[in-house]
């Protein structure tokens, strides 16, 4: 029988990546999107072999959530495995940022790169422990970022939301492991998205390409393959990895 996938943020990017590279290795895929139904419907009709949907939600709203996990267990029979991809980015120096946006920035970069994936995680894991077949084999794989590690400036709120993704991996690997649940993360440096579109337009992307060993930034597919392997039957021993994909940009 297929695994059976839920990827948040797939109708782009590198959601979009890691749903084409869960298919193409058998998986039927549930592509989550928030704005876009025609980019999202057009993702999955792409997607190689057959029941594929296109499922809505904003992640920021718990029951939104929870009726996600719900209509993804309706529409492929279950979820086997979980890809928290979906996130927000935003540049707030604190030195120039309003004290009413510094607060709405926090709020929003926590609430849809953390709490959202905190929640997605536990509705997961319910089903996972309810469903009948038991929940061995799960897997749960989260987008997490070097900007974790890096103290990047301006971004403070994406960095620490990120490194709580981190934690929120490594915590539930040691908890999920007794009942067959593999969770681990990816720590992308740069990747080739819409999200950092402006950023790779302008002087800074010359100066992170030029910093890169390879002289370049990832693209989707070089995360995707790797969020793949972490979510196949074979990664169990992964668990609690957070995994850094960034062409030795950070070695020098
Ligand atoms: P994109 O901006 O292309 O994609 C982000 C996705 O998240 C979109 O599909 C977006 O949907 C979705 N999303 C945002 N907010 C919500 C919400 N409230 N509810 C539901 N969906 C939401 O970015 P990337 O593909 O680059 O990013 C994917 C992940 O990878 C993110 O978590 C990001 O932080 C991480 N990452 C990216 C890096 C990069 O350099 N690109 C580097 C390291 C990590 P919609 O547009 O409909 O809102």
């Amino acid at each position: 029988m297929p695994r059976r996938a839920l990827v948040t943020g797939a109708a782009r990017g590198i959601g979009a990546a890691v749903a084409a590279a869960l298919a193409a290795r058998g998986d039927v895929v549930a592509v989550h999107y928030r704005t876009d139904p025609g980019r999202a419907a057009e993702v999955a009709a792409a997607l190689p072999g057959a029941g594929h949907v296109a499922l809505q939600a904003d992640l920021t709203d718990p029951d939104q959530v929870w009726a996600l996990v719900a209509d993804a267990v309706a529409a492929l029979g279950g979820v086997d495995v979980l890809v928290v991809n979906a996130g927000i980015y935003g540049d707030h120096p604190i030195a120039t940022t309003s004290y009413a946006d510094w607060q709405a920035q926090w709020t929003a970069i926590l609430q849809t790169n953390l709490v959202a994936a905190a929640n997605l995680a536990w509705c997961v894991t319910r089903h996972l422990l309810d469903r009948p077949e038991g929940p061995r084999g799960g897997r749960m794989v989260m987008v997490g970022s070097r900007g974790a590690y890096r103290g990047e400036p301006r971004v403070p709120a994406y960095g620490a939301s990120k490194a709580g993704l981190h934690a929120l991996a490594q915590s539930l690997a040691v908890e999920l492991a007794p009942h067959g649940i593999a969770v681990a993360a990816v720590a992308p440096g740069y990747v080739a998205t819409e999200m950092v579109a402006d950023v790779m337009a302008s002087p800074e992307g010359e100066t992170i390409r030029a910093q890169s060993p390879f002289g370049r930034v990832a693209e989707p597919e070089e995360i995707a393959g790797a969020v793949a392997w972490l979510t196949s039957p074979e990664a169990e021993w992964a668990s609690g990895t957070v995994l850094d994909l960034n062409g030795a940009s950070y070695l020098r």
